[in-house]
């Protein structure tokens, strides 16, 4: 997210633009002015600027549907190639997702619906006038019927895959109705990229490519949902592992960190209370640049949320996603650190039951 910056907040969601985005903008202005002319390179750039506006107007009907069912949405960011609203969870009963899925397209339905009817108040929905010197507002039209359409193929991440899966989920279990989804999806996608590559399209590929990777995640999230769901935290930490004390330098972290195949410590304060989190990266990073005589406590991670022992499996994997960390601190009611959650624990947790599981099935 430091690639970001946060331009709005609307209906309590922030609204960040990615560095990238200006980049992509210079590039439009550039060549639109290069080659038509600097008001046409203020044309394109306007042109741009409001079709994202169409995109933001989208991730909020998302975000806003979610919010009905008390689903908060952490922030929208628009990127080149369109916007993501980050929710907090996301919806599980179908009907839902169903909801929040077709909302965003929903909203580009009203906008071409308005443009349509001022263009065919004003005669502009003339197909010669639009193919032969199109106006802003035409271009917008066309745009956003674009963007329902390109939306609506069944295939992860577009919204289309998501209507798929919950259409599917009405009649399957979730996990099987993504596996079939996502199997959907990634099918297109190799159509996809195979029409891309011979006719080719370098940016289809890759979009192709994109579809494809994002099906396969989608699956793998559920899947470990599927196993996790109902299970708390404490089925999963990490209960032995070093912490450091938090007036130990790097020096000293250094030798812990050689003593073991851990890569994230917990720094603890006089009281044995949770101050922070050492990451191996961060004190690596910070050796080379500040020395080993540097405190660990001017490295270490603060702030991050904790969990309790019996927090379920399922919110304290949205916890570590949210703090974009490795691993978070498990405190009990006292407040005392009893364990490392991490998502790699999940992992094997996950192969645990699945190899238990086909045995139990082998037996019987
Ligand atoms: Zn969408």
């Amino acid at each position: 997210m430091r690639w970001s910056f946060k331009i709005a907040r609307i209906a309590g969601i922030d609204v960040r633009i990615h560095a990238t985005f200006f980049l992509l903008l210079g590039f439009v202005a550039y060549f639109a002015g290069h080659r038509a002319g600097a008001s046409w390179g203020l044309n394109a750039v306007l042109i741009w600027l409001l079709v994202f506006l169409c995109v933001l107007l989208h991730e909020l009907g998302h975000a806003l549907a979610a919010k009905a069912y008390g689903i908060p949405t952490v922030d929208i960011t628009l990127y080149p190639i369109g916007g993501v609203a980050r929710m907090e969870r996301m919806p599980e009963k179908p009907v839902q997702e169903l909801v929040v899925a077709i909302a965003g397209p929903l909203v580009n339905v009203v906008i071409i619906i308005v443009l349509g009817a001022v263009l065919f108040a004003t005669g502009g929905l003339d197909l010669n006038a639009i193919v032969t010197d199109p106006n802003l507002l035409q271009i917008l039209f066309w745009t956003n019927i674009v963007m329902v359409v390109f939306n609506l193929i069944p295939a992860f991440p577009l919204d289309g895959g998501r209507v798929l899966r919950a259409l599917l989920a009405t009649r399957m279990e979730y996990a099987q109705a993504t596996r079939v989804a996502a199997g959907i999806g990634q099918g297109l996608a190799l159509a996809l990229g195979i029409f891309a590559a011979f006719t080719g399209q370098i940016l289809l590929i890759l979009i192709a490519i994109f579809i494809y990777m994002a099906a396969e995640s989608e699956a793998a999230v559920v899947q470990m949902r599927s196993v996790t769901a109902g299970l708390p935290v404490s089925s999963a930490m990490v209960t032995r592992f070093d912490t450091l004390d938090h007036r130990s330098t790097l020096n000293q972290a250094i030798d812990v960190l050689l003593g073991t195949s851990q890569h994230e410590f917990p720094v603890l304060d006089d009281n044995g209370g949770f101050a922070g989190l050492l990451t191996k990266h961060d004190l690596l990073v910070a050796l080379r640049n500040n020395g080993a005589d540097t405190p660990v406590t001017d490295v270490m991670v603060k702030g991050l949320p904790t969990v309790l022992p019996q927090t379920s499996l399922d919110r304290a994997l949205d916890f570590v996603r949210q703090a974009g960390v490795a691993a978070l601190p498990v405190l009990d009611n006292t407040g005392r650190l009893v364990g490392l959650f991490t998502p790699e624990n999940v992992t094997e947790l996950l192969m645990v039951r699945t190899a238990l599981g086909k045995k139990k099935r082998g037996v019987a």
